[in-house]
């Protein structure tokens, strides 16, 4: 029997352990919060991932460990590497901790960013601006995530507001300043590399977000073959330079035809929730493959599918559920402002079944802002503003 340990017990970890069960695995997970959601499928080590007494138990209880949430410690990752296998490997997790790791080894590999500069201080804060421009962000180097340790600053007058708001982070996890891609769309790479370094990608996803955080996705992304080629070429290279095993996805802004990289996120993805049930292996189901050294499943899509993120509280069940094609995913949280705690995925044969489908969703739920921007590309409409 073999026991796969998760590092974060979110929907991310719980979502594997559901997604394990048919492979006969079985699921330890540790996080700080005694509540954590994946809790309710797995046993549990409640601690800090900085207190070796915890990841210790943690570690002795566990055949390989892997991630739900890439901010855990990259020294704790190390720790536990040298004494059980730990995949995505502890330099894959670091780079990708860090925004300017990132995005320097984006560069080396060819792999076009947008405009960057290091914030250490006030001054070059000054420096970075005067050489990235205005729009811009601000942005904390690391554990921000969903928009979070991010200042947009329109002019420079702004410029004051930024470094009230983040500066004191510039001596802890570093700021990196960069210029704002007023991009036509959001798409990512969904990816899986194997211990063996065979590499499949799900189809392109186009992704739509709300105040910084995922609002709904859409595969296959509506984009040529050469698009969705140069997007599967830039991943692989990643993938190989990192030698990366499990899951990840890459962030891509689409600006005049071109795409720029956003971020790598080192796991499974909410960009990826729709392989659950639009794809012939889920992208839970294939990290578990990948980490374990079991042949990859096939990444082929049934159909088109879109996810919904419920955010904050979970809306009524009924109108997705009444749909041939409604899946329902609560993730077993309490409601908070901000806080994912469920998603719907709603799949059809054809473009217009989904685009008919998600209209019905979306009026039912009081949610047709939400469902608008995906109807519109999937009739090929001019995008609402
Ligand atoms: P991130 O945490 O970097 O993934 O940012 C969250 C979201 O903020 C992205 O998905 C974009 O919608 C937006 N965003 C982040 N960076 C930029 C940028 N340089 N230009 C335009 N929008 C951005």
């Amino acid at each position: 029997m073999t026991t796969v340990g998760i590092l974060g017990g979110g929907q991310l970890a719980r979502m594997l352990a559901l997604s394990g069960a048919p492979l006969g695995l079985r699921f330890l997970v540790m996080d700080t919060a005694a509540d954590a959601c994946a809790g309710q499928f797995a046993p549990m080590v409640v601690g800090d991932y900085r207190d070796e007494a915890a990841l210790g138990e943690f570690v002795s209880k566990v055949d390989v460990a892997t991630f739900d949430f890439e901010n855990v410690p990259a020294e704790s990752a190390r720790w536990l590497a040298e004494r059980e296998p730990v995949f995505p490997s502890p330099r894959a997790l670091a780079i990708a901790q860090d925004r300017l790791a990132e995005k320097t080894l984006f560069r080396e590999l060819g792999i076009p960013v947008p405009q960057f500069a290091v914030v250490d201080t006030r001054d070059q804060l000054e420096a970075a601006l005067a050489a990235v421009g205005t729009p811009c962000i601000l942005k904390t180097r690391r554990l921000g995530y969903d928009g979070k340790g991010q200042f947009r600053i329109k002019s420079p007058a702004d410029t004051a507001a930024a470094w009230d708001a983040l500066g004191a982070q510039a001596g802890t996890v570093g700021l990196i300043l960069e210029g704002f891609v007023a991009f036509e769309r959001e798409l990512s790479v969904v990816a899986v590399r194997g211990r063996d370094g065979e590499f499949r990608t799900w189809p392109l996803t186009e992704n739509w977000h709300v105040d910084g955080v995922l609002s709904a996705s859409l595969a296959p992304a509506r984009a040529d073959d050469a698009l969705a080629a140069t997007a599967f070429a830039h991943a692989r290279k990643l993938a190989d330079a990192l030698d990366y095993v499990g899951v990840f996805a890459l962030e891509l802004f689409c600006r005049d035809g071109e795409l720029l990289a956003n971020e790598l996120a080192p796991r499974v993805h909410n960009s990826g929730h729709w392989t659950i049930e639009g794809a012939e292996t889920s992208q839970f189901e294939n990290h578990l493959r990948a980490v374990l050294g079991l042949p990859l499943g096939d990444t082929r899509m049934i159909g088109r599918a879109c996810m919904l993120n419920w955010i904050g509280e979970m809306p009524g069940a009924s109108a997705v559920l009444r749909e041939p094609g409604g899946h329902w995913h609560d993730y077993g949280k309490t409601s908070r402002p901000g806080r994912k705690v469920g998603h719907a995925t709603l799949r059809a044969d054809s473009a217009e079944e989904l685009a008919a489908t998600l209209e019905r969703v979306g009026i039912a739920l009081g949610r047709d802002a939400q469902t608008a921007p995906v109807v519109a590309q999937l009739r090929g409409e001019p995008m609402p503003l």
